[in-house]
Formats: C-alpha cells, structure tokens, sequence
C-alpha cells in the first residue's frame, strides 16, 4: 500500500486562515498590525525566492512586511545598524535576516544582533538556550512545522523512535530536542554517523535535514514510518527533496513531498511566531 501524503500545504492553509483571524483581533486590539521587518543583502536567487513568498504569504495573512535589500558588499557594521534600528522600531515585531549571507559576513554576529524577542526565526541563543531547557520562547520554524506535519499525522509521537539526520542549528539539532520535548526516543545522525541504514530502519519517524538529492532510499525506511522531508535540492530549475519519494511511498506509512511538505509549514511558522512576538511585544 502506498504511503499517505502528508499535505504540507493543506495543513498551512489550515493553520494560515487561523493566524489571519489573530492578525485582525491584534490589529484590532492594537491599533496597527503586526509587523515584520525582512532583510536580504546580497542577491542570492533562491534567497530571493524565499523572501518573496515570505512577503506575499504576510500580505496574505494581514501581517505587515518591511522589506530590506542592502548590497551584499555593504560593511558588516551597516546590516548590525539596520538591525539595531529595527530592534527599536515599535512597529517591526519579527526581524528575519535571510540566510546564507553573502561572503565575509560574520553569521553568529549578525544574528546576534537581532533582539531576542524579535527573533522570529529562533536563531539567537537566547532562544536556542530557552529550547533546549522547555522554556517558553521563539523556536526555529523549520522544526516547529516538522512537528506539526508529524502531528498532522493523527499518530502519537510519545514513546516512538524518532531518527534526525542532520545537526544543524536550524534544523536537525532543533528538530531533535522538540522530538524529545514530545516524549519520542531520539537518535540524531551525521555525516560521521556509522551504518546510517540500520539506524534509518528502526525509526519510526525518520525526519531528512542532509542537503542531499534523494540521499534516502526505500530500503532505509521502515515499512510504515512517517518521514519528514526537509530536503530542497535545486537541479535545472527543479526542487529536491532529501528522499526518493516513489521508494520511500511504497515503504512509509506517512510522507511528505517535496515541493508542498514542510516548504509552506516553514513560512507558516514564521507567520505564527510573528504574532506570538507581536503579542508580547505589545
Ligand atoms: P546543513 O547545515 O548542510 O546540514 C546538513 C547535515 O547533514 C549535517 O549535519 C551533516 O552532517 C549531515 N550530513 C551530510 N552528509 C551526510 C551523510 N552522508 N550522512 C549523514 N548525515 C549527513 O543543512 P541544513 O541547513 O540543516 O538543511 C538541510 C536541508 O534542508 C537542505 O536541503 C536545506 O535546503 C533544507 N532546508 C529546508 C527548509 C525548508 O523550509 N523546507 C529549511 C531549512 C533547510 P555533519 O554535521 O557531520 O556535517
């Protein structure tokens, strides 16, 4: 039997049409909508894609966008002033630095520079620290829409064996510690991760951060897991994920695909933490 589609678009549009009745109530409440304040610098062209959907998918939802698109050659200290001056901004909640920034930039500074409370993408270590601990806080959206797709599901989490594969600080080491926070046994893995498929096979939940075209096949998965795709993979203008979908449907129980799983969720999120940092702003 084939897998079941987990639609990732369905399910934010779902969750959109509720962050667009909160967005009135704010607005209403507030007197001004929430807003949130995006920075490119450089002209990275799928940075450029992300931004716009991020833009329009605000539009949408009646969250104002305040766009920022300094020169990728532009001195470091520039983009930390542009952010401290948005620190300040009452009307900017959420400040979202598009990610890779150009060569010769220090990342870590420069996210650090974004205040905590308006650190919509979870990135400061205020807000990984407060992750980590189950404290209350603004979590990576990635993540958070990786365990709203598994939710989605209607299969409880607590008690199974979930498998990450990756570690990075956006995803997979997030990912992780939200799995564990939902009570599911978790095995995270790595490039030095030895016999990947052995561990792949015993998850019951198999979420793919690795960055690499169709890296897991049909016989890495167990039969009847849900696996989580985060994979973008650009080739020829085509999207990728990190799992080759037609084995993996005959295998899992649950799957994303790739475009329309946790791309639209990602967004989602970022949409959702927006008001959540609106709401405490003030
Ligand atoms: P990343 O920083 O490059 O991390 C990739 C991870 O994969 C690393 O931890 C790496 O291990 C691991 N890895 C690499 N080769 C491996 C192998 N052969 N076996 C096991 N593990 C291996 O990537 P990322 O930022 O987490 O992103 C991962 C993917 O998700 C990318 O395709 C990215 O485009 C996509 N993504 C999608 C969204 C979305 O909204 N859909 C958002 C963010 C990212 P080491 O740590 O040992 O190097």
């Amino acid at each position: 039997m084939k897998a079941k589609l987990i639609d990732g678009k369905a399910l934010s549009a779902k969750i959109r049409a509720q962050i667009s009745l909160d967005a009135a109530r704010f607005e209403r409440s507030r007197g001004r909508k929430a807003g949130l304040a995006v920075i490119l610098s450089g002209d990275d062209p799928a940075s450029q894609i992300y931004v716009r959907n991020k833009i329009a998918a605000c539009g949408e939802c009646g969250i104002k966008s305040f766009a920022y698109y300094p020169p990728g050659d532009a001195p470091e200290s520039e983009l930390i002033g542009l952010i401290e001056g948005l620190n300040a901004d009452k009307n900017v909640d959420g400040i979202l630095v598009q990610l890779p920034l150009p060569r010769g930039f220090c990342e870590p500074r420069v996210l650090k520079a974004v205040s905590p409370q308006k650190d919509v993408d979870g990135f400061h270590a205020e807000n990984a620290g407060n992750l980590l601990l189950g404290n209350d806080c603004l979590a990576p959206c990635t993540p958070s829409g990786v365990v709203e797709l598994i939710k989605s599901t209607g299969e409880p989490i607590e008690g199974k064996r979930a498998v990450v594969i990756g570690r990075s600080n956006i995803v997979g080491k997030p990912a992780a510690v939200m799995l564990l926070a939902e009570n599911a046994t978790v095995t995270v893995c790595h490039s030095r991760t030895r016999d990947l498929p052995a561990l792949t096979r015993s998850a019951d939940i198999l979420v793919v951060a690795v960055g690499k075209k169709e890296f897991v096949r049909g016989d890495m998965i167990k039969p009847g897991a849900i696996v989580i795709d985060v994979g973008m993979n650009r080739e020829n203008g085509k999207l990728y994920g990190d799992v080759e979908f037609a084995e993996a449907q005959n295998v899992a129980g649950h799957i994303t695909p790739v475009p329309g799983g946790v791309g639209p969720m990602t967004i989602t999120m970022l949409l959702k933490n927006t008001l959540k940092a609106a709401e405490k702003n003030g």
